[in-house]
């Protein structure tokens, strides 16, 4: 194999986005995003590396109009698609259920394993396929990769997979608890390993990935052993706008005392709790406003999130038994120092501490803010998905091209 780009596509039910990274040095080329596509006012934002952003507005009826406005943006910045440089195009696939434990190479059996898991994954793993789909029709002869975002999840024990229900009603529907997130828990626990100057395989983790959509993770050497995701993303933290943990009767009371349908319970859970259903709001910059103003509502929000947080922090404190570190990223672990310090706040007891001074301290690189002589050490660790996703497929593809030769 020659190539050394690769192609990451996140395609979801009505919008791409794509990087493209140089794997001989991680550098990114070009990186953009198609929106509202198959809707009115669809739109393109596509930024090279060295050149300025373009944006246009107009007609995206699909997405294969989309990757090919993608390919043709990519055209003009002498990076296309036809490019013998480009090595494979590695796609973010949400479920990957228990078969996929490791990124794969798409082929006629994969793209059927990956429709099979669409009932536990109905919004995302149709978008998924259909981004493949379209990849592959316009480069037939390059390798697709599938990324799974369930994959680093796949080495929870059963004593942590499995939901206390009836075993054989369970396994009938494959219900179990599969977490998502994964690839930026594998980076991040990586990274911080990385930052601590030790190999991963020796480090105790407890990532906390605060974006929109939030997940906890514990790490023991390098491998997932809980995750606050389950059967779908709805479990575990307050997100922007996703309940998180709640008692599932409250389903069954909405609809014998509320009148509510099946679907009305699921808008109302993924779409109007959370941070919005609490106080109106989901973006963590307005909500530390609206609290720093003395509003209530945001006031109890924040603290019902801060509440959540530390109840896993200190859960996967107990699973781990020893902590070498938590890392806090995405959106708002990475951007918030009022939400890193809440939710470390009182837990002194346990090692953990924020020194004010370096949380405060915005930058973009991985960085302590846990004071020097701390017992555990606090982490901001900025994700990087595309970057892990680039780097599973240019493995993969590299080592089955190796295989071809030997
Ligand atoms: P993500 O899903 O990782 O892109 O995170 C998006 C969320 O990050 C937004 O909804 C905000 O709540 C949060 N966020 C982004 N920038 C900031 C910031 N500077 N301060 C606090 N929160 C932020």
């Amino acid at each position: 194999m020659s190539g050394s780009r690769v192609l990451v596509l996140n395609s979801g039910s009505s919008s791409v986005k794509y990087q493209l990274l140089d794997m001989r040095d991680g550098g990114r080329l070009a990186m953009g995003l198609v929106e509202r596509i198959g809707e009115s006012g669809s739109r393109l934002k596509h930024s090279p590396a060295d050149g300025e952003s373009r944006e246009w507005n107009g007609s995206v009826p699909d997405h294969d109009a989309a990757l090919k406005a993608m390919a043709a943006e990519l055209d003009r910045d002498g990076l296309g698609l036809g490019s013998p440089e480009l090595a494979a195009i590695g796609h973010r696939v949400v479920h990957g259920g228990l078969r996929f434990t490791e990124p794969t190479v798409v082929d006629d059996a994969v793209l059927a394993e990956i429709e099979r898991l669409i009932p536990v994954a109905p919004l995302h793993n149709p978008a998924n396929l259909t981004g493949i789909r379209t990849a592959q029709a316009l480069r037939p002869d390059l390798p697709q990769v599938a990324v799974f975002d369930t994959a680093f999840h796949t080495t929870m024990p059963e004593s942590a997979a499995r939901y206390a229900i009836d075993v054989e009603t369970a396994d009938a529907h494959r219900v179990r608890r599969y977490g998502f997130h994964g690839t930026s828990h594998a980076y991040v626990s990586r990274e911080t390993a990385r930052l601590l100057g030790r190999a991963p395989e020796d480090v105790n983790v407890i990532v906390l990935h605060l974006g929109n959509g939030a997940s906890a993770s514990a790490v023991r050497g390098g491998r997932c052993v809980d995750t606050s995701m389950g059967l779908t993303p709805l479990e575990g933290l307050v997100m922007g706008t996703r309940s998180g943990d709640t008692d599932p009767a409250v389903i069954f009371h909405l609809m014998r005392v509320g009148g509510m349908s099946a679907d009305e319970i699921d808008t109302l859970l993924n779409k109007r709790s959370g941070l919005i259903g609490l106080c109106g709001d989901n973006d963590m910059r307005e909500i530390r406003r609206r609290v720093d103003a003395g509003d209530e509502r945001a006031g109890l929000a924040f603290d019902i999130y801060i509440h959540r947080l530390k109840k896993y922090i200190g859960a996967y404190y107990a699973v781990l038994g020893r902590v070498d570190a938590v890392a806090f990223t995405a959106g708002v672990g990475e951007n918030s120092a009022p939400v890193r310090e809440a939710a470390v706040a009182g837990l002194e007891g346990l090692g953990l501490a924020v020194d004010g001074g370096l949380n405060a301290v915005r930058g973009d690189g991985a960085r302590l803010i846990s004071p020097a002589d701390a017992r555990v050490a606090v982490a901001v660790v900025p994700t990087d998905e595309e970057m892990e996703i680039a780097a599973q497929t240019y493995a993969l593809v590299n080592d089955s091209g190796n295989q071809n030769l030997t």
